[in-house]
């Protein structure tokens, strides 16, 4: 499983493409990918099977524009293998967007939570709880995503890498993780996000791994911040030199 992320100047789509192509290694039943761009908003294309089988089934009709976007393969722990357990997945409101690689293992009390609340499930996912659970605590607080990932990861137990879009914000993407490796690659005027380094290596020589229980705002045209899920401490970012 894997997930691969850009935001910057250059089209999104090729990118996520080939970085998930080179983490198929990790191994993964499914693939999906989600773009952004003004005019069409959020865009979803998602199916079992391996990415070619996304690349054939983009082919019918998904637009492939966007200067941000995020990709995902799955291997299927809660829900079989299908294109609707596929991520990413969205929130009720349509305006979240998540990709998950772990395991959410308190997703059933939090789920019969929020359809108490009047939330609907559409997929069998523990992350399609995670990605509402988001949204509640949004909505409830009145804050920004990244403020609402760490609330709502604070609720959690599991183990996750994730990355997270909010089309309220789209310049703007939410990364964390927790038992699951995730690294961002730092370019100019562009930020990557994969599970190892090889989805970006070819773009920017600059790495940030993130440790277990960390999660960063990566902002267009600002700098990275990263800071402690558990108590909001700041951490100081430190960037590795990839040897190309
Ligand atoms: N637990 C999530 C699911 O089953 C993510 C699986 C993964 O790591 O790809 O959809």
């Amino acid at each position: 499983c894997g997930i691969v992320g850009y935001i910057g100047h250059r089209e999104a789509y090729p990118i996520v493409i080939k970085g998930l192509k080179r983490l198929e290694y990790r191994g993964y039943d499914s693939a999906g990918v989600m773009l952004y761009d003004a005019e069409s908003g959020i865009k979803i294309c998602k199916t079992k099977g391996k990415v070619v089988d996304l690349e054939a089934k983009a082919k019918n009709g998904f637009t492939t524009n966007g200067n941000i976007g995020i990709g995902h393969t799955r291997w299927a722990t809660h829900g079989v293998p299908n294109d609707v357990n596929s991520h990413p997945h969205l929130s009720n409101s349509g305006e979240l967007a998540i990709i998950h690689n772990g395991i959410i293992e308190n997703y059933a009390p939090l789920k019969e939570e929020l359809i108490k609340r009047g939330y609907v499930f559409h997929s069998d996912t523990d992350t399609e709880v995670l990605v509402n659970l988001i949204e509640e605590v949004q909505k409830k607080e009145n804050i920004k995503l990244g403020k609402a990932v760490q609330i709502a990861l604070n609720q959690v137990v599991g183990a996750y890498a994730i990355a997270v879009f909010d089309k309220k914000n789209p310049n703007e993407l939410v990364a964390a993780r927790l038992g699951s490796p995730l690294a961002i690659g730092v370019g100019e005027g562009e930020y990557f996000i994969a599970s190892d380094a090889s989805p970006f290596i070819e773009y920017t020589s600059n790495a940030i791994y993130l440790e277990d229980g960390e999660m960063a705002n990566i902002r267009l045209h600002k700098p990275l911040k990263i800071r402690k899920i558990k108590d909001d401490s700041l951490v100081d970012p430190y960037i590795q030199e990839l040897q190309m």
